[in-house]
Parts: C-alpha cells; sequence; structure tokens
C-alpha cells in the first residue's frame, strides 16, 4: 500500500502552476499517516490571479457566447473522462480522504453523473413571456451570474467539485473552486480532466490553498459575483460576512444534527441497518449523517441490542483493504475533536455502549481511527445531541410517542436531513411533514439524487444544490420590455 509521493499543480488561467511563493503542504494518508502527495499552498496572491483569469474569461472571453449545446457537450466530456478515470480517481480519494473503496467508487460515478445531468440542463434554461398591454411585449432572460468562488470542504472531496462546477459550467459562469487543504488531490486531477476536456483558459481554476488567505480572499473579493460555500456553519458565517463587502450572492450548505426516528411499526430489521448506515458511513464524516437516534421506548433497548450485534461487522481498515467498511478519520486534529466529544458525552452522564475508543493492532497505530462508538440514554440536552460531531458517534435518544419525536427532533439549530421508520404510511408522511429539515427520508436514509435539491433549512444553510434548483443560483434574471409602436410616447 506504500505510495510514491506525486506533486501536484494547481490550474489557473489554462496552466498548472506552483504557488507563487513556492508553498507547498504535505498531504499524508490518513489511515496510516504516510506522506502521500505535495500539494500546493496558494496564498491570496494565487487567489487574485484566479479570480483575475475568472473574470477576463467571463467578461472577454468565448465562455458565456458559447451556445448552450456546446456548453453541455463540455460537460458531458467532462463526465466521460471521470468515467475514463473512475479506477484512479477512486483509490485517490481513499488514500487522501480515509474512505472506504466501495464509498469512493460511488462518489466517482455520482460525480460523473452530476456532470451528465448538468450537460443535458444546459440547453433547458428557459425565460418567460407574458401578455403585456397592446403593442408591446416582455419577457425574462436567464443570464449567468458572472465571476463565481466555490469552497468545498474535505468529506466528498471529488463530488463536491462536481456539485459546485457543473451548474456553475452549465450556466455560463466561470468559476474559481477551493478544496480543502487537507483532500486537494481528486479536485487537482479534476483539474486534469476538464483541461484535456479542451474548456477556455480561466473557465475552471483550481487553487488548493487554506482558508486562511486563499479561502478568505475568494469569499471578499469585489470581483467575485457569487461564492458557494459547503462546509461548517460557523465558517458559512465568515463567508456570508466576508461576501457582504460586495454584496455578492451566496449559498451556503453547512452542517446538521440530523434526527433519524424509529417507530415501534418499523420493519425492525430495516430500521437497525438503516440506522447504522445513517451514522457510520463515510465514518459519520457526513453532513447529512442521522447522528442523533431517536427510539420508540418500547423497542428501545431490543433495537440497542440488536445494533450492537450487528456493529462488529463494520470492518475497520485502510479503505483500499478488502472488506473494509469503515476508514480512518481525515486527520489527527480531527480525531481529536471527535474523541473530545466521546470524553464530553461520558462526562455528561450518557451511557457508553460500544466503542469510544482507538482500534487496537498494528494495523491502526499511525491511522486517525476512532471506533463505531454508541451512546445510549442520551439527553436531548447533552452536547453529544446538540453539536455536530461529524465522526462515527451515535447519540440515542428514546421517545414516549409521535409528539416527543417530533419535538426532541426539530428542538436543534439545524435543519438538514431527517429520517423517519415506520410501517404506517399516513403516520411517516404526517411526521415528516412536521420535521424543519430539507432532506428527508420514510423507511431509508441516505439516497439523493443529482436530480433532486439539496440544502437546509434553520442553520444548516441558504439556498439549494442539484436538481433544477441548483442551476437558479448561477443564474440571473433580466426582465426585457419592447415597444412595438411607433407612436411617440408625448408624456410631455
Ligand atoms: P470548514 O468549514 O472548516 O471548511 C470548509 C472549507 O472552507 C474548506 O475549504 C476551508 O479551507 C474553507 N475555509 C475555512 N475558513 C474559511 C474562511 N474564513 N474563508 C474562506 N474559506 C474558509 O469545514 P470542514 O472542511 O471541516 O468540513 C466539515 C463541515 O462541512 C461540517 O460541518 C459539515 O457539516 C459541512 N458539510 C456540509 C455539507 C452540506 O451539504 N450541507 C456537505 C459536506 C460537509 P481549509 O480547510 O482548506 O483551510
Amino acid at each position: 500500500m506504500k505510495t510514491q509521493v506525486k506533486t501536484y499543480e494547481m490550474f489557473i488561467n489554462g496552466k498548472f502552476v506552483q504557488a507563487k511563493n513556492g508553498g507547498m503542504r504535505e498531504i499524508v494518508d490518513p489511515a496510516n499517516g504516510e506522506p502521500l502527495a505535495l500539494a500546493p499552498e496558494a496564498g491570496r496572491a494565487d487567489m487574485k490571479l484566479a479570480i483575475l483569469a475568472a473574470r477576463a474569461a467571463f467578461d472577454k472571453g468565448p465562455w458565456r457566447k458559447t451556445t448552450a449545446q456546446d456548453r453541455g457537450k463540455f460537460l458531458f466530456k467532462i463526465g466521460d473522462l471521470i468515467r475514463a478515470n473512475a479506477k484512479a480517481l477512486a483509490e485517490l480519494e481513499v488514500r487522501n480522504m480515509g474512505k472506504p473503496l466501495v464509498e469512493a467508487e460511488y462518489d466517482v460515478a455520482d460525480a460523473a453523473n452530476c456532470f451528465e445531468f448538468y450537460g443535458g440542463l444546459a440547453t433547458k434554461i428557459h425565460g418567460e413571456t407574458m401578455s403585456v398591454p397592446a403593442n408591446s411585449m416582455s419577457f425574462v432572460l436567464r443570464e449567468p451570474i458572472g465571476v463565481c468562488g466555490q469552497i468545498i470542504p474535505w468529506n466528498y472531496p471529488l463530488l463536491m467539485s462536481a456539485w459546485k462546477l457543473a451548474p456553475a459550467l452549465a450556466a455560463g459562469c466561470t468559476a474559481i473552486l477551493k478544496p480543502s487543504e487537507l483532500t486537494p488531490l481528486t479536485a487537482l486531477a479534476l483539474a486534469r480532466l476538464i483541461h484535456e476536456a479542451g474548456l477556455p483558459p480561466g473557465v475552471v481554476n483550481i487553487v488548493a490553498g487554506p482558508g486562511a488567505g486563499a479561502g478568505e480572499e475568494l469569499a471578499e473579493s469585489p470581483l467575485v459575483d457569487k461564492v458557494a460555500f459547503t462546509g461548517g456553519t460557523l465558517t458559512g458565517r465568515k463567508i456570508a460576512i466576508a461576501a457582504a463587502g460586495n454584496l455578492k450572492k451566496v449559498t451556503l450548505e453547512l452542517g446538521g444534527k440530523n434526527p433519524n426516528i424509529v417507530f415501534a411499526d418499523a420493519d425492525f430489521e430495516a430500521a437497525v441497518d438503516g440506522a447504522l448506515f445513517a451514522a457510520f458511513a463515510n465514518q459519520g464524516e457526513v453532513c447529512s449523517a442521522g447522528s442523533r437516534l431517536l427510539i420508540e421506548k418500547s423497542i428501545h433497548k431490543k433495537f440497542v441490542d440488536t445494533m450492537l450485534k450487528k456493529i462488529s461487522r463494520i470492518k475497520l481498515g485502510h479503505g483500499l483493504s478488502a472488506g473494509v467498511k469503515m476508514g480512518p478519520l481525515v486527520s489527527a486534529a480531527h480525531r481529536d475533536k471527535v474523541e473530545g466529544y466521546i470524553k464530553a458525552g461520558i462526562r455528561e452522564g450518557a451511557k457508553l455502549v460500544c466503542g469510544g475508543g482507538r482500534p487496537k493492532g498494528a494495523e491502526f497505530a499511525r491511522g486517525f481511527f476512532v471506533e463505531p462508538t454508541i451512546f445510549d440514554d442520551v439527553k436531548p440536552t447533552m452536547r453529544i445531541a446538540r453539536e455536530e460531531i461529524f465522526g462515527p458517534v451515535l447519540s440515542v435518544i428514546p421517545f414516549k410517542n409521535e409528539a416527543e419525536a417530533i419535538h426532541i427532533a426539530n428542538d436543534s439549530e439545524y435543519g438538514l436531513a431527517a429520517g423517519v421508520w415506520t410501517l404506517n404510511v399516513n403516520k411517516g408522511i404526517r411526521v415528516l411533514k412536521e420535521l424543519r429539515a430539507g432532506i428527508t427520508w420514510l423507511n431509508t436514509y441516505h439516497p439523493t439524487f443529482n436530480e433532486m435539491p439539496w440544502g437546509g433549512y434553520k442553520q444548516s444553510g441558504n439556498g439549494r444544490e442539484l436538481g433544477l434548483y441548483g442551476i437558479q443560483s448561477y443564474l440571473e434574471t433580466k426582465q426585457v420590455n419592447i415597444n412595438l409602436d411607433e407612436t411617440p410616447l408625448a408624456w410631455y
């Protein structure tokens, strides 16, 4: 599993370059701490160059005037190139981010689908016409919003790159994408494919660097028309404030503390599997993770006991090893943060029923692993029930009836996702309608589609990505009024 350390370059104005000041960051494999790559560490100066390139490409370049059909073809080509390089991209994602290979393969396929979906949508951007008084005509034009700054987190590096770039390009915008400094590799590999697809210089720029400096420049710059951010809620607030300088359009996809509600009349086995998958997929490093499991009291004990029997099936290890279902956390610092929450849960009196530590064995010694962890009898007021842990820690909260379940579920500053398990369809839909969340599931958890909107209520965000909704936030709306009458107005 030893890898050669490769040096990556970022992509500015159609060229592959290093940071102006020579800054580099060592990227490590989180499963074993071994050096994996060197990536450029851009600062404000590099970001300024990328913004100028995107500005020039939008204002003077051919992209905005490219036909929708041609933009669509470029996007399909990027989708094809992702598929042609799927194996390498999936393995790179595993090595950089830590997730199991099967999940990375799914992400890569989904990223290709995303480019294809928006490739098709490029030709379906239509305005409206209106009947207005005789001798005039009025219609609506949809136009690209301009230069888009796009900032993404480390948990789905390639997929988030696709979610951001594909709708922006379909709309005719130009973009500067900043991946997380921890996981820039698949975004930088994607830059090579975008170059191969033949996009004009400056249309897409991919700049690897930290939020402090490079990211801040992107959020603040008066030359940027829109910022699209996915990440933590605190950072989202900073981005919104920075973007206010020139009143950029802002979309925010932020954190969650998502309730997954199991009623006594659920399909028991399906709900147990669903609860584990909701909490532990991608090591729990998922904004929509079902990290609060609300179980009806009458089945609570049996449900927890059955989860405990099944949890040993979650095999930990390097994401490229056969049968591994859970990889390491993304970094030592993030592991420490997650462990801090485990300590807080114990201190506050929640019942630790499994996990809570680091797995034993030479295989895990240098990686950033945390065991899948379940706390039972968690009170809704505890920190582990209120704050986003973003790791493999599940908080089980028993409830007595439907009204209490809804109350606990909605008692959160977040409102990203929620799940409900019951075979009573009326009750399921009734409860879903009461939940203040942007993405909801009945008798399943996690499946989501490029064709459907993604985003949160409350402090989980602002605006929607994906689907038809996703492209709207990259479009301006222009009212056009035409006088068909040659007679002068004669108002004065
Ligand atoms: P952060 O908010 O720490 O970082 C996200 C991105 O923002 C990174 O690229 C980071 O750069 C950058 N950044 C940090 N500070 C600034 C700043 N002041 N100005 C501009 N850019 C900045 O989140 P994480 O990377 O830790 O990701 C985890 C979070 O993302 C979780 O809270 C999770 O819920 C959320 N998330 C939400 C999703 C959704 O769709 N709602 C999906 C996935 C994750 P760098 O790290 O390189 O310094």
